[in-house]
């Protein structure tokens, strides 16, 4: 289960952090590490700071984009200090580990972190299903991406021990579909609505901003995404 957890770490601006990152996994019993267009190497003080986790930092997968990141994860949480920035489902740290705990069982699961100056754009943050935020000091309350990294690693092995504990058999886990069939979605269902005119091709911006806030919350899982692909397949053909 552990190894299905993506650590996403976006814009990455010093090699130490992604040795502190890789160590703060380690400890915590994950290995899956991505990095998405950094802006530094893996260096010489990676792997200083990655210390015994130097294996993590060495074999980070390296990609351009967060689509391309998460595109095979059916659950993908973005973490951000400013919590509510953007009105989208939030979830406890507590809650995130459980989360990832369970439907890690079946699919790849991804937890996404920021850049050190900026953290995650808007659009990063609506990609995701969720947003987890550290309730820090309201006073300051920004952690060093490693400490971040390494607090949320900590509620995931929490999680997965409470559950190794656990007496009671698991039920079976919901099958959510693969962002990149989210992704598909969407853009469907945006070229439906422009096709009827429901949105116009200039202002797309806001409406599919929202649905994708609606369908974030809803979560439909891989069956019911189907059954909504079919309808719109069905209005197209209607409508051709
Ligand atoms: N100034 C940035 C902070 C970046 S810190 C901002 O305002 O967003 C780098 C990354 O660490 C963040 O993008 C986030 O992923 C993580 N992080 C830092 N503090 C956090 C907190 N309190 N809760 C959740 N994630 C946090």
């Amino acid at each position: 289960m552990l190894n299905n957890v993506k650590v996403v770490l976006v814009g990455t601006s010093h090699s130490g952090n992604i040795g502190s990152a890789a160590r703060a996994m380690k400890v915590m019993g994950l290995s899956n590490l991505v990095l998405v267009d950094p802006q530094c190497s893996v260096d010489e003080q990676t792997l200083a700071l990655a210390a015994g986790a130097a294996d993590i930092a060495q074999n980070a997968q390296v990609v351009s984009t967060l689509t391309e990141a998460v595109a095979d994860c059916a659950l993908v949480v973005g973490s951000s200090a400013r919590s509510r920035t953007l009105e989208w489902p939030m979830l406890e740290p507590r809650e995130c580990g459980q989360k990832f705990v369970e439907e890690g069982r079946s699919a790849p699961v991804a937890l996404v972190f920021g850049r050190e100056r900026t953290g995650l754009t808007n659009e990063e943050l609506q990609t995701c299903h969720y947003h987890v935020c550290i309730p820090a000091n309201p006073e300051y309350s920004s952690l060093n991406l490693a400490m971040a990294v390494q607090t949320l690693s900590y509620e995931v092995r929490m999680a997965y021990l409470e559950r190794q504990q656990s007496q009671y058999e698991s039920q079976e886990a919901a099958e959510y579909p693969r962002h990149k069939e989210l992704e598909l979605f969407f853009s469907h269902l945006e070229k439906v609505a422009k096709e009827t005119q429901f949105i116009s091709d200039e202002q797309p911006g806001k409406v599919m901003n929202k649905l994708r806030r609606l369908f974030s919350r809803a979560r439909p899982e891989a069956q019911e995404l189907n059954i909504l692909r079919g309808i719109l397949t069905a209005i197209e053909k209607r409508i051709s």
